[in-house]
């Protein structure tokens, strides 16, 4: 009979980590000079994370770049304590932050109830567009996200198991910008949640236990991530080699793939379509406010 060797995932060690993170933005150009990057921070442990390291990477080697804070308040029960929570590590780190409320642009959860689909789909449409125009018109060269390898790891497998194949060539460190589209920044792309969270603690960084009450976005990736755990008992990096082996192909192979996005005919931010995933929302929640009686 074969033996199997199984092995527990090893501690976090939080200085390779680190190296790790600092090399990334290095080796792929994340910070440049003269750069404005708004991180998205969620109130959750990777967006702190990457909030952090990216302004210790700033500090430490001088780099004439700003780093700043941008949070979207969702409007749900829990929001104002995640804001609070947001506001705490702002002023920690000695930040900037910009707070916006998605309810001045949609209701989230009257959205989800008027056109049938996930809250959590719903919720992400209206995060993406604010990610990329609310600091854009901040002044913004670059946003930054805390997506980290499993994430993206997820992302892969699902796209892959639903056939949307050409979603997964958007899996590198930078997605450049073009027109009104900004250029998106991933520093933890090759960091694991775990050392995400152990860093956060070792700083005694103030964060949010959960960034809403629904707390089903990862629990729709659920099955790929006892997938990479599964891969992780015999050998422990396995994950960091599969995510580097994606970014390597899309690097190599992906390049001019990505669709061309247009401007929405209606309010003007990019879509791939006419009209975009936040305007049909809003369109589909008048139509249900105007038809139903009061
Ligand atoms: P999620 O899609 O919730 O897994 O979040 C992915 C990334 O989006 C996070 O790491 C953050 O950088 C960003 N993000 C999520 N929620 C918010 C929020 N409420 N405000 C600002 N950024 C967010
Ligand atoms: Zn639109």
């Amino acid at each position: 009979m074969v033996q199997i060797k199984v092995v527990r995932p090893q501690p976090v060690d939080l200085e390779t980590y680190k190296r790790r993170v600092f090399f990334t933005i290095k080796k792929y150009r994340l910070v440049e000079m003269g750069d404005v990057i708004y991180v998205a921070v969620s109130g959750g442990k990777d967006s702190c994370a990457a909030l952090a390291l990216l302004k210790e990477y700033v500090d430490t080697f001088k780099i004439d770049a700003e780093i700043r804070a941008f949070h979207i308040n969702l409007g749900f029960k829990t929001s104002p304590k995640v804001e609070e929570v947001v506001k705490a590590l702002a002023e920690r780190l000695g930040v900037s932050l910009h707070v916006v409320n998605a309810k001045e642009y949609l209701d989230i959860e009257a959205a989800a109830k008027a056109s049938g689909r996930p809250i959590c789909s719903v919720c992400g449409a209206v995060k993406r567009y604010l990610m990329n125009k609310v600091p854009r018109e901040l002044g913004a060269t670059k946003v930054a996200t805390g997506h980290h390898a499993h994430d993206l790891l997820a992302y892969y497998f699902k796209n892959l198991a639903s056939r949307n194949f050409q979603w997964n060539f958007k899996i590198v460190p930078k997605v450049e910008g073009h027109d009104i589209l900004l250029t998106k920044i991933r520093p933890l792309i090759f960091a694991r949640p775990e050392e995400n969270e152990e860093f956060c603690r070792a700083l005694e960084l103030p964060v949010s236990p959960l960034c809403c009450e629904y707390g089903l976005c990862n629990a729709t990736h659920i099955e790929v991530y006892e997938m990479i755990w599964a891969t992780r008992r015999r050998d422990p990096d396995f994950d960091l080699r599969l995510i580097g082996g994606i970014v390597a192909f899309n690097l190599k192979y992906g390049k001019d793939k990505l669709d061309q996005l247009r401007r929405c005919r209606v309010c003007g931010e990019p879509t791939s379509g006419e009209i975009c995933a936040v305007c049909k929302l809003r369109m589909k929640l008048s139509t249900r406010l105007n038809t139903t009686p009061p």
